[in-house]
């Protein structure tokens, strides 16, 4: 148990790079309440849970108490959303509070999302819904025990304010945690001022806290493009191997690190579906699961664009350096895609299992089999029950030939049982949980979060968060900014 303890952060954006945000103080929340806190990931940010459980600690989660050292700022960024260009973005309902060090030197931010309005709030209120919240909260977490490169979630507080959408909501925050909130949109701002000087300080900034090696390369600024390249490459080809649909990739959506940002309208697939889109703004399927290895490229080539000024004085080299760059991504995307696969279908190093894949993937679209159930049953086929994995097929005869050709390879069981989940956030339960904590009934939220947080351990007493989604659930929605 502790009293108050000294809490002290950094304020190295704001100090670094003071052009690229507006010092600004968050909102006092009316009645904060404290409605999940994630101890493990608060310790090891060295910060006592016990301490941000009481009412100073939850005064900090929310910013309404601002920590020795810091200097909270909302930070600027632009975008492309939707393929259309927005000069002004940034941080309309977020504020970067500061930053922690981890013990091997390297900052991680500590971040408010629905912390109010400010000078980049255009027309919003600033506000965050309980819902929308604990969604990142579940979802964030979930990608993180998925061992996929994720924001993290260290708390949702909700303030006692309602907020205005269709109907009045209980507001909350969120309490973010992020190797840095360094995105596509913050390049694509720097550049668009036109201050050459201020980019290159951007670049640095990026090089020094995510890329440090790049410093000592031949050409430091090509080798940040190529790093973030593969770091997005291998995290989109993450996010296919376990069905999950971001459902937003607009550039001021991506981060530099490589890390997953932004849980607004994303969902897991259920039935193997290459076209399934589930938010209700992409009505053109821009962002559909299938689609999401070309928007990276796409975004890349956005990012790719800010750099040109400092790739080489040259142009006509810079864009040739910035083609070569880019045109490295369907390698590093089908590597690391080929791979994961390798380890799902338990197949020895120096497989090549992009054949062998598709075909299964061919066969799960055609029968609108359960991604995620579908795979953890692969286990058992290859112990030699292949009843359960057969008994997704109507005709289970070309899903036989596969089996066969696929158990000719010796899969190890034990090793797709390590990267097979069991438990995902499915879109049903995470509803269920939601609905619950807006009623104040956080248990359901409780259970999930158990089930998510450790989704490669099959457990008794946690059945129906491995079914799938119930006939009667229907088609699901998604919404962005609520
Ligand atoms: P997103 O679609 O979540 O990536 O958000 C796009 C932009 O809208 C960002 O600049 C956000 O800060 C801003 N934004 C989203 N919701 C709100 C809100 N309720 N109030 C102010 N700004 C918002
Ligand atoms: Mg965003
Ligand atoms: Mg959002």
């Amino acid at each position: 148990v502790s009293t108050a303890p000294t809490v002290t952060l950094d304020n190295h954006f704001a100090r670094h790079l003071p052009e690229m945000g507006t010092p600004w103080q968050a909102a006092e929340p009316a009645e904060p309440h404290l409605l999940v806190l994630n101890e493990q990931l608060a310790a090891e940010l060295g910060l006592d849970p016990a301490f941000l459980r009481a009412p100073d600690g939850v005064r900090l989660l929310t910013g309404a108490r601002v920590p020795e050292g810091a200097t909270p700022v909302a930070q600027a960024y632009a975008g492309h959303q939707f393929g259309g260009y927005s000069p002004r973005l940034g941080d309309g309902r977020a504020l970067l509070l500061g930053e922690v060090a981890n013990p091997d030197g390297t900052l991680r931010d500590i971040h408010l999302k629905g912390s109010g309005r400010t000078p980049f709030g255009r027309g919003g209120d600033g506000l965050a819904a309980i819902g929308p919240m604990l969604r990142e909260y579940i979802v964030s977490e979930a990608m993180n025990a998925l061992r996929i490169p994720t924001t993290r979630s260290l708390a949702v507080v909700a303030t006692g304010r309602p907020v205005q959408r269709e109907e009045l909501l209980p507001g909350a925050l969120l309490t973010r945690i992020a190797a840095s909130h360094l995105r596509v949109g913050t390049f694509q701002y720097a550049r668009a001022t036109g201050d050459i000087e201020l980019l290159r300080r951007v670049a640095d900034y990026a090089i020094t806290r995510h890329f440090p090696e790049a410093a000592q390369a031949p050409n430091p600024y090509l080798a940040l493009l190529e790093s973030v390249i593969r770091a997005q490459a291998e995290l989109v080809a993450q996010w296919m191997l376990v069905g999950f649909v971001h459902g937003v990739m607009n550039t001021d959506n991506m981060t530099i690190s490589g890390e997953t940002i932004d849980y607004g309208p994303c969902a897991f697939l259920d039935a193997f579906n290459p076209s399934a889109v589930y938010s209700s703004i992409d009505t053109m399927g821009r962002y559909a699961y299938a689609n999401q290895p070309a928007a990276a490229h796409w975004n890349l080539t956005r990012f790719a664009e800010t750099l040109l000024p400092l790739l080489d004085e040259n142009q006509d080299d810079a864009v040739k350096l910035a083609e070569q760059a880019l045109a490295e991504f369907p390698a590093f995307y089908s590597g690391a895609w080929s791979a994961g696969m390798r380890i799902k279908l338990g197949l020895p190093d120096g497989v090549d299992a992009a054949d062998i894949a598709g075909k299964l993937l061919t066969l799960l679209e055609e029968d609108h089999v359960d991604y995620t159930s579908f795979l953890r049953s692969l286990s058992a086929a290859a112990r030699g029950n292949v009843e359960v994995s057969r008994s997704y097929f109507a005709d289970p005869a070309r899903f036989d030939a596969w089996l066969a050709q696929w158990l000719t390879l010796n899969p190890s069981a034990d090793a797709m049982d390590r990267v097979n989940p069991v438990y995902i956030p499915r879109n049903h339960r995470v509803e269920e949980a939601l609905a619950a904590a807006v009623e104040d009934d956080l248990e359901p939220l409780g259970t999930l979060l158990a089930a998510v947080t450790a989704p490669f351990q099959e457990r008794d007493g946690f059945e129906r968060y491995a079914a799938g989604a119930p006939e009667d659930f229907g088609s699901y929605r998604t919404f962005c900014g609520t």
